[in-house]
């Protein structure tokens, strides 16, 4: 078996008394489509922002690429190669959106910055025809379209997104799983956090749902699309 890109390791994560994360383990191999499904609350966010060390885990560890990662500041491990799509987004809203990508870019230097900023425009049509305007002035779907971009820019091996589809348009959220569908079949590995388990279990190759900030199931995304349980509890029972 090959080095995983990402693994957690029985990891657990408190807040003061609060346990949000127990023993959680998890993998995701190099060139895969994993999501983490789990309803509010359940401890997805904890997790992905674990990797960052915002929150740090109180035990266990986190490897990237076979390193030992846990407890690294966050632009540490940036430069490593994980880029992240936060919740909400988190775009700079008073920058322009060609600004706004040039900020991706700082990570790795301007070396491939005009080379990538055009193929962020390719992806993302809308983003070239907006490209001076704020970032604040755009829509939900364009600022996370904006998001997405501005991660690819640091030309990650790992790409986290949490909660891609929140708050958006049926519409919009469609093309936004679109354009990750394909990211990955350009062969990057993408680690999602979704509410939306149908849109993301239909898009990855496995999933893991997450219960009280423990992993209570995991499987392909097939097999959990049609698991009753999951069913039931994220799919609105259909
Ligand atoms: P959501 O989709 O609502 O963001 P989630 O699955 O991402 O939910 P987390 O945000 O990771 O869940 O929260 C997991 C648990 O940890 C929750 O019980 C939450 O109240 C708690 N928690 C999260 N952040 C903090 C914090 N800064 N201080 C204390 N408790 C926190």
């Amino acid at each position: 078996m090959s080095v995983p890109m990402l693994e957690f390791r029985q990891v657990d994560l408190f807040y003061g008394a609060i346990q949000a994360l127990h023993q959680v383990s998890l993998q995701v191999q190099v060139g895969e489509t994993v999501s983490l499904i789990g309803a509010n609350g359940a401890g997805k966010s904890s997790l992905l922002m674990s990797i960052f060390s915002q929150p740090q885990v109180t035990s266990g560890q986190i490897l990237y690429q076979g390193r030992d990662i846990t407890g690294l500041q966050a632009h540490q491990v940036a430069t490593l190669g994980i880029a992240q799509v936060p919740e909400g987004r988190r775009i700079f809203p008073d920058m322009s959106v060609e600004e706004n990508l040039l900020m991706g870019s700082l990570v790795i230097g301007d070396t491939y910055v005009d080379e990538d900023r055009q193929r962020m425009f390719e992806l993302f049509p809308r983003l070239r025809e907006r490209r001076n305007q704020r970032a604040m002035t755009l829509s939900g779907g364009e600022q996370q379209m904006l998001a997405i971009a501005r991660a690819l820019m640091s030309r990650p091996c790992l790409l986290l997104l949490d909660e891609p589809s929140l708050g958006l348009a049926p519409l919009v959220v469609k093309q936004i799983f679109h354009t990750l569908r394909e990211l990955a079949a350009d062969g990057m590995t993408l680690f999602l956090v979704e509410q939306n388990a149908s849109h993301a279990l239909r898009l990855s190759h496995r999933g893991y749902v997450m219960v009280n900030g423990r992993i209570s199931l995991m499987g392909t995304g097939e097999e959990l699309l049609t698991n009753p349980q999951v069913r039931m509890a994220y799919l609105g029972g259909h």
